[in-house]
């Protein structure tokens, strides 16, 4: 970042995550702005409260239909579709496995298999049923509940992205817990870092981008321990268990947030392989994989730079 440009970072704790907004202009009365849009938000995605408008569509599961507003219906269709992609690993209707592990959250613990068995029957994206004309949802079986952990902050940081524009803010960053996104481009583009897995403040290496959103996620994020095995918060919604492969993250760039939150986890199913093979139909999305033997595998790298800063990790660009 060029030293003529001051930065001004304002930050908050929403969504149980730490928020950081990066401007190029003091002002304080915008940041609270945006920390008020990312509230309105939260209040209506949210599912770790009684009351949002998702968990009004939870609370009717198996009973009724539950109207909206266009915002949630639209990010829930977009959720339903991105679950009924070809064995994918991501599942707007993964809710009541996500409550009943607590990973993250207090309680957490493994549940016995016949109970992970049970919960797994009433996880079936197709059961989210949705009504355009009436803009209404529908669980179609009891106990079903939806959650948008893994979609809803790269939903969110596009808004924030747009509102700061509409606002005539033509620099800023936005990381909403390790989702970020960027509008415009400081002098020498934004310096992104690559968090080393289970290491507090330490990293692998760092990406610069410009107009891009980075989304990572990682095993080491939320987890807990029981009898020596980790269990970490992303299911895998054909077993209902912590997906287990070989990876510690996956970061995503791409234009819209959302793309990027959404790849995070479909690409945590595939691993490495399947996963570069898959982007080589999306060009518009670029991935980082960091194994758990500490490989750094680039899928292509049009839109990015990337800097290795630890050279116990080596790295593998497919780029072509
Ligand atoms: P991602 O990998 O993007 O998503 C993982 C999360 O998605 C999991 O935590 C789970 O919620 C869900 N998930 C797991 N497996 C799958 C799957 N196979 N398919 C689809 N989804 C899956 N955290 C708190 O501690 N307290 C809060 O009050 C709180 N409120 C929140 C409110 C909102 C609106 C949102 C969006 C998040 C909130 N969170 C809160 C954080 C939330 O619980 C998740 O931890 C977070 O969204 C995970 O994001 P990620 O990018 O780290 O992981
Ligand atoms: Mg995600």
């Amino acid at each position: 970042m060029s030293s003529d440009h001051r930065v001004y970072s304002y930050s908050a704790v929403l969504m149980g995550s730490p928020i950081l907004l990066k401007l190029f202009s003091h002002d304080e009365a915008l940041a609270s702005r945006v920390f008020r849009l990312i509230k309105r938000y939260e209040d209506l995605l949210t599912v770790n409260r009684a009351h949002s408008q998702v968990m009004d569509i939870n609370h009717a599961a198996g009973q009724h239909p539950v109207s909206v507003s266009r915002p949630v219906f639209e990010l829930i269709r977009c959720a339903k579709a991105a679950s009924l992609f070809k064995e994918s690993a991501f599942n707007l209707a993964i809710g009541p496995l996500v409550k009943r592990w607590k990973i993250g959250f207090k309680g957490d613990s493994v549940p016995p298999a016949a109970e992970i068995a049970a919960l797994l029957s009433i996880t079936r994206p197709e059961d989210v049923v949705l009504d355009e004309t009436s803009g209404s949802v529908f669980l179609a079986k009891a106990g079903m509940e939806i959650d948008l952990g893994a979609i809803a902050k790269g939903y969110i940081a596009d808004r924030v992205r747009d509102y700061l524009r509409k606002e005539g803010t033509t620099l800023g960053l936005i990381n909403l817990g390790g989702n970020i996104q960027t509008l415009g481009s400081p002098e020498g583009g934004w310096h992104v870092g690559l968090k080393k897995p289970f290491a507090e403040n330490e990293l692998i290496g760092s990406m610069t981008v410009e107009n891009r959103s980075v989304v990572t996620s990682g095993t080491y994020e939320r987890y807990f321990e029981q009898n020596g095995k980790r269990y970490h918060h992303i299911l895998d919604p054909r077993t209902g268990y912590p997906l287990d492969n070989e990876l510690d993250s996956v970061t995503i760039l791409s234009k819209e947030s959302i793309d990027g939150d959404i790849w995070t986890t479909l690409l945590y199913g595939m691993g490495v392989e399947k996963g570069c093979a898959a982007l080589r139909a999306r060009p518009d999305i670029e991935a980082i994989f960091v194994t758990k033997t500490k490989e750094v595998v680039i899928s292509s790298m049009h839109h990015f730079r990337f800097t290795l800063l630890d050279d116990r990790y080596r790295v593998t660009d497919n780029t072509v």
